[in-house]
Formats: C-alpha cells, structure tokens, sequence
C-alpha cells in the first residue's frame, strides 16, 4: 500500500512548494525534499541523470551545476496501462510549456543559469524548478546544488544530526583500485548511516562523448554488478532502481511525520494574516487581503491532504 500512497503525497507537497518557491522568501514554512550534496564531481549529477533515465543536465569538465536545480519527478501512466508513454518536461518559469526533447531542457537549463549569474563562473542559490514527466520514474523530488560542500567522511563525523537522515550514494564502484571494493562501505561497517548505503555506476567521462544513452549505462551497471562476486547478496543496497526505491519511501515516510505540523502551522499563519486582514478594515486590494485569500487556498490543501492520508491509513488498518 506505500506505493498508492506516495504518489498521492508527494505532488501536493510539489505544489505547496512552487507556490512558496514564487512567494520568495518570506514563507517561514519548510517543506520536504531531498538534496544532492556532495564534492564537485563526485557524480551527482551522473545520479539524477540515471534516476530519470534521460540526458538533460548540462555537463562539462568543470562547475556545471550553478544554481539549485529542484527536481520533481513525478510518475504517470505507461501505454501498457492505459496511459501514453511520453516523456516531458515542465519549467516553473515557463508555465504550461511541455517539453519533449530532453536537450531542449539541457539549453533551457543552461539558458535560465546564464540568465542570472552570466556565462561566466558564478554561483546563485536562487533555484530552477523543473518537472518531469514519465512513467519510468518514481515521485522524488530532488535538489542538484552546485557542489561546494564536502561530506565529511571518517570516525568523527561532524554532523551527527546530518546523519540521521542521510542516505550515502556511493558513486563510480568501477573505477575502483583493482583488489578493492566498496563492500563494507556499503554494509555500512565504514562510516554508519541510519538510512544506509546504495552503491552506483553511472556514466564515465567517455560514455557520455561516445553518446552512450543512460539506459544502456543503467543495464551496463547491472551487468557489472552481476559480474562482482564481492558485490553478490547485496542486491538491496546495489543499482540506481534500487536508490530511486529508497529514495521515495524515504521521503513519503517523511512527508507523512510532518504533515501534522505542518498543518498546524499553516492554519496559525492563516489565523493570524486574518486578524491582520480585520485591523485593515475591507480594503481587498491589499497586499494582507491577497495574503489572505492566498492562506486560506493553502490550507485547503492541507486539509486535502490530511483526509487523504487518513483514509489511507484506515483502509490500511481494515485491511
Ligand atoms: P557532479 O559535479 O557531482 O555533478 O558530477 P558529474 O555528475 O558532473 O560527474 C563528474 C564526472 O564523473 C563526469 O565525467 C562523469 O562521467 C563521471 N562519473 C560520474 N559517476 C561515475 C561513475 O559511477 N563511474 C565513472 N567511471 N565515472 C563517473
Ligand atoms: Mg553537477
């Protein structure tokens, strides 16, 4: 029953969140998502490429990724049942605006980027917000942020709190010194992550100046998996599939803690933007007024939401 329930949660909470992504800055309202943190080059990119199944991320030699790139993927019914197979993407600032040529998205990407910072090196941590549209993807929303941070790795880590809620993706198991691998890193006997390890290979340099398509890089990732026997019986914790997997019921599982306070802490907001409606007196033109009306279709939401997961959780309970 996680399945039905995630695909219902999650693009509500894509919606609350492009509607705070427009307000700006002033919503004091944190919604879920995963991030994608890592050094530069360490592959996280490669990852999102791989999750989605489709080349649309600019790439190069050095800082491609300049500007939070937020990723909603967001599933939909296959030829096979009932629905088509096309695949699309949806920028938030081109609204209504289906593309279905992955390197048209790439240039948009790369075209949206340049439009804030310029072409030259700059950073910005004003986001692109992006959906994508396919049945070959699972309901995650990822963050790609430009890679600056540096996860701290060895026994002391610095972040206990970090941890708790850290899946480790641990990228490029082929080009390993031959002799070694990465298995107790995955078992988690190196650095111990409550929510685990997956180990991946993605595209190398190479495969993507030979146009190797991500799908073929996905079944060769199986094959090499296959191929490892230090790799064998850790089947769960190998693969893109498998990180796309954790990855959805991680944040379902996360959405569904929140959505209480959230809930409570939009209706406050709500209650209060109200009374500083009144002290206005009628003028409906106002900033407040907007606020307002603004609040009132966000709770709707919530209170959507909330029924929509209560009836889950009793048809799971009668079950
Ligand atoms: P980012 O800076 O973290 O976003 O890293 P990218 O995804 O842009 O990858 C940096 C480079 O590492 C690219 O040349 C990729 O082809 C390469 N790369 C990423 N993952 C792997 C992997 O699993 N194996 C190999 N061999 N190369 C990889
Ligand atoms: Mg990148």
């Amino acid at each position: 029953k996680a399945a039905p329930l995630g695909s219902s949660v999650i693009p509500i909470v894509n919606k609350l969140q492009d509607i705070f992504a427009q307000l700006g800055s002033q919503s004091s309202i944190e919604l879920p998502q995963v991030a994608v943190v890592g050094s530069q080059s360490s592959g996280k990119s490669s990852v999102l490429e791989a999750l989605v199944g489709r080349d649309f991320l600019p790439r190069g030699n050095d800082i491609c990724t300049r500007r939070p790139l937020v990723l909603q993927l967001l599933q939909t019914k296959s030829k096979a049942s009932g629905g088509s197979d096309d695949e699309w993407g949806e920028f938030l600032h081109l609204p209504n605006n289906r593309i279905y040529d992955f390197s048209e998205i790439r240039r948009e990407i790369e075209a949206e980027t340049n439009r804030l910072v310029g072409e030259n090196k700059g950073v910005s941590d004003k986001q692109i917000r992006l959906k994508i549209f396919s049945p070959n993807v699972l309901d995650i929303t990822l963050v790609d942020l430009p890679g600056i941070t540096k996860v701290p790795v060895g026994d002391q880590p610095t972040d206990i709190e970090a941890r708790h809620r850290t899946i480790g993706v641990i990228t490029k198991l082929d080009i390993m010194d031959r002799g070694t691998d990465a298995r107790n890193l995955l078992l988690g006997k190196v650095v111990p992550l409550r929510l685990g390890y997956v180990g991946v290979v993605n595209r190398c340099q190479e495969d993507i100046l030979q146009n190797r398509s991500v799908k073929e890089a996905l079944s060769a990732e199986e094959k090499f998996f296959r191929s490892r026997p230090a790799y064998h019986g850790l089947a769960d914790r190998l693969g893109i599939p498998q990180l796309a997997k954790k990855l959805n019921q991680i944040l379902v599982q996360h959405i569904k803690v929140l959505l209480p306070d959230l809930k409570s802490r939009i209706s406050n907001a709500l209650v209060a933007t109200a009374k500083e409606h009144q002290s206005y007196g009628e003028i409906t033109e106002s900033t407040a007024g907007q606020g307002a009306i603004l609040l009132n279709f966000l709770s709707k939401y919530c209170e959507a939401y909330s029924s929509l997961l209560e009836g889950k959780s009793e048809e799971m309970s009668t079950s």
